[in-house]
């Protein structure tokens, strides 16, 4: 499928947005043409890259130009005060701005002058914009995909713990990209590999041997970090907190179909965990708790 946007189809899909939406789609372009920019110039240089190196490392490896920073200023760009401009004075909508790490010199530029202004062999400023190309259109597949109401077109098996970056981008309401999407069928699919290999090697011990640990081994990882407090939060409102109605009820917020019903046992037991960690801190009471629901109460003792 073809994602490309012009730029008023981009402004005006962007436009209809939530703040932090916007932001997050804003941070990851960023990060992601920093990334390229040094990824290339290191490569230029001959530096090694490993893939566990991070952004910051493979730049301080670097020591030379790093990309600080890149604006979009907006479709309202011209009545900007004072304006965004190039090295030359030109007036821009989107600008670039690295930073020579030891001399701490700043230039600023659009991408049509980026080799007057970098004195970057023509090769690299090739390599580097039709890397920051291949980004920009990561986000235009984003907002088409947003712009037509996305849902994710995987089943997801009962135990199967969504990526952190995943879950980030199911908590603010965004689509996966195509590559994203990949990358969870195949572990998805080795998952359930797993699951079959664990199934079999437990069957063929005698029930009493099955023991504890071959237990812990298969259940899944669980998290609760600041995205799903975050999302969570919004759904202790009521008086009588039931794990099951709000899993149910988060899952349809989210917008996920019928077919997706399976997300549902992930975010069900992550929030009995989330729960049972309050009624520990003293703000809940657990009221009720078997194997299909459990049921809470705020505690009027810690009001
Ligand atoms: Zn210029």
């Amino acid at each position: 499928m073809n994602y490309y946007l012009s730029k008023f189809e981009r402004d005006k899909i962007f436009a209809t947005m939530t703040p932090v939406q916007q932001a997050y789609l804003m941070d990851e372009l960023k990060r992601g043409k920093r990334t390229t920019f040094a990824n290339i110039l290191a490569r230029d240089k001959g530096d090694v890259i490993t893939p566990k190196m991070t952004l910051e490392e493979v730049e301080a490896s670097l020591g030379e130009w790093r990309l600080l920073d890149f604006i979009d200023a907006g479709p309202g760009y011209k009545q900007i005060k004072p304006p965004f401009k190039c090295q030359c004075g030109k007036v821009l909508r989107y600008q670039y701005v690295i930073e020579h790490q030891s001399t701490k010199e700043v230039r600023k530029f659009g991408i049509v002058h980026f080799e007057e202004h970098t004195g970057f062999p023509p090769r690299t400023i090739k390599e580097i914009t039709q890397g920051f190309e291949k980004i920009d259109y990561e986000l235009d597949e984003s907002l088409t995909k947003y712009a037509q109401n996305w849902t994710l077109p995987l089943d997801l098996p009962d135990g199967f713990m969504l990526p952190d970056n995943i879950i980030k981008l199911i908590g603010l309401r965004l689509p996966l990209l195509d590559r994203q999407v990949a990358k969870l069928s195949v572990k998805i699919r080795e998952y359930k590999l797993s699951l079959r290999s664990i199934r079999k090697s437990t069957s063929c011990l005698p029930k009493n041997k099955i023991t504890k640990e071959k237990v812990t081994e298969t259940s899944p990882r669980l998290k609760i970090d600041e995205t799903f407090v975050m999302m969570i939060e919004p759904y202790l409102k009521s008086k009588i907190i039931s794990a099951k109605d709000i899993s149910l009820k988060m899952l349809a917020d989210l917008g996920y179909n019928e077919s997706m019903g399976k997300v549902h046992h992930d975010l069900y037991v992550n929030i009995i965990i989330y729960m049972d960690g309050l009624c520990a801190k003293g703000d809940y009471i657990c009221l009720s708790k078997n194997n299909v629901n459990a049921r809470y109460k705020k505690n009027k003792i810690s009001i």
